[in-house]
């Protein structure tokens, strides 16, 4: 069996005293092992990542977006191949990798311009003859922590620009699936990246401590569940790094008496249950305003759901695919069997789903419960399965006011055809992205990416203009020349 290994200074390296089982979660298999980097080995990455910074963050800015421009190419010469490692462990159908991979892209050709973005301010003449100018110069060693759910677009909203700022990085991918991220990260070395300049660690909880506490590493970005970011915020920040962790979620979106229905099932359909609601911007709850809204939405929307289709990543005309492991697919149907046991409507039921060929795959079919209320378990916490809830309310703002009383802040949504109510609810939401009449609301790469509250703990953004500010620091240098001759005395006020 392959053993998945890691990528430190340029070279490919097995640590094979712990490895973890990853699966083809459409059939229920391991297919694969991931080596777990022991602390040993993340300590000769940052090492490698350590040396190779003085080189790079001297080499010219254009050389630096010269690699990304390359790296851009390579990925997508090599869109298939990596869409088919991503399918096999993840088992996101093929249409659905192709559009991470595409969002991830993005980044890089945003970090092509990275030039542009470093350029700095200058004022000329702050005081006599003396001129003063701000620069932004990277970190050093930088590291990224990613999820299982987008094993391309996550570490590519990361690195990319951190490298192209003139960092160096280690990255940390999930152990779940990490085919694609470690082939993707090797693309940078055919890019021209030196070695040194881009590592890969794969591990769990003990590679991750290591980068939380080695003094070496200046700056810890992460994405994943809101325990772990927390715990990693609290963790980096006590070791005196810079951090941005951006948690789990629980999306919202509105559907007002005067939305266009068929439009707003046809968004729901896709936002809820597209790549099996395993994205932390799906939209797991719809908030009904008024019985006759909730009455249309569950009727069109559960008559729409008898043609969806899951099934393998490799079948296109299947909607989404498995959710990624056993212990999740039980947890998915725990929270639809604690809804029933709390008193809601099963609508549609998928915790059976019959998928011939594939019993033993890691399958839950697309499932709606109504009649959910703010105070069951299933509605506070976040199911990450293609699992849609519908809350009914009377009024609008009783719908933004439970969107607001929510721990997390991702994302949300509503659906109108009334310009004064979507700005009201824009303005007032205490949520980081919202679309109106836009189902998922993920911002393109040269906005920023992210949410409020338990959603993300730091302050700036991940990817686009805010990472620039993430993986530099900022330095101001006041300058005088004096003539010659022309000397000052002494001055013991402070200058103004
Ligand atoms: P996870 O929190 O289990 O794992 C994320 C990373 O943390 C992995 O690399 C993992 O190895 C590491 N990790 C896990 N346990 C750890 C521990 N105890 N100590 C240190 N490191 C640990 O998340 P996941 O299941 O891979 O991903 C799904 C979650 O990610 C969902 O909650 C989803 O909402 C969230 N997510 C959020 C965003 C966002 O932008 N806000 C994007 C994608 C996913």
């Amino acid at each position: 069996m392959i053993t998945v290994g890691h990528l430190i200074n340029g070279e490919n390296r097995a640590d094979a005293a712990r490895t973890q089982d990853v699966f083809n979660p459409a059939t229920g298999l391991a297919t694969k092992q991931v080596a777990l980097a022991s602390k040993e080995t993340v300590e000769e990455a940052i090492a490698a990542a350590q040396a190779a910074f003085p080189a790079w963050r001297n080499t010219p800015v254009g050389k630096r977006a010269a690699v990304m421009f390359r790296f851009k190419a390579l990925l997508e010469q090599n869109s298939d191949k990596i869409c088919q490692m991503i399918g096999e462990e993840h088992g996101k159908i093929s249409h659905d990798a192709a559009g991470e991979l595409q969002r991830g892209i993005e980044n890089v050709e945003y970090a092509c311009g990275v030039a542009e973005l470093l350029k700095g301010e200058h004022s000329k003449n702050v005081g006599p003859n003396i001129d003063s100018w701000s620069e932004f110069q990277p970190l050093g060693v930088v590291t990224g922590i990613t999820p299982f759910n987008f094993p391309a677009m996550v570490p590519l909203w990361m690195y990319p620009m951190a490298i192209a700022c003139g960092n160096t990085f280690v990255l940390k991918p999930s152990e779940r699936d990490p085919t694609a991220t470690l082939f993707i990260a090797q693309l940078l070395l055919e890019a021209g990246l030196p070695a040194g300049v881009m590592n890969v660690v794969n591990g769990d909880k003990e590679a991750v401590d290591v980068l939380l506490t080695d003094v070496r590493v200046k700056a810890v970005s992460f994405v994943g569940s809101t325990a772990i970011a927390e715990y990693i915020y609290t963790t980096a920040n006590a070791n005196g790094k810079r951090c941005q962790a951006l948690g789990g979620a629980k999306n919202h979106a509105i559907v007002m008496p005067d939305a266009d229905m068929d439009n707003a099932v046809n968004q729901l359909l896709g936002a809820a249950f597209g790549s099996s609601g395993e994205r932390c911007m799906a939209l797991s709850v719809a908030v009904a305003v008024g019985d006759d809204a909730a009455d249309a939405l569950v009727a069109k929307m559960s008559a729409a759901m008898q043609s969806l289709k899951v099934g393998v990543a490799t079948e296109s005309s299947n909607d989404f695919g498995p959710v990624i492991t056993r212990q999740h697919q039980q947890k998915v149907v725990g929270y639809i069997d604690s809804a029933e046991a709390d008193g809601c409507k099963i609508v549609v039921d998928g915790r059976h789903p019959q998928i011939a060929g594939y019993e033993e795959g890691f399958f839950v079919g697309a499932t709606l419960i109504d009649g959910v209320t703010a105070s069951m378990v299933s509605y506070k916490e976040e199911i990450f399965g293609p699992v849609l809830q519908v809350v009914r309310v009377n009024t609008m703002d009783e719908a933004m006011q439970l969107i607001n009383d929510h721990e997390y802040g991702n994302g949300t949504c509503i659906f109108t055809r009334d310009g004064e109510a979507a700005r009201y609810f824009s303005d007032n939401i205490q949520v980081g992205m919202v679309g109106i009449n836009v189902p998922l609301p993920v911002p393109v790469s040269y906005h920023s990416f992210g949410g409020w509250k338990r959603s993300l703990f730091g302050d700036l953004h991940a990817y686009g203009p805010d990472a620039v500010r993430f993986y530099t620091k900022r330095k101001t240098i006041t300058q005088r020349w004096p003539s010659s001759g022309v000397r000052e005395g002494v001055s013991f006020a402070f200058p103004s």
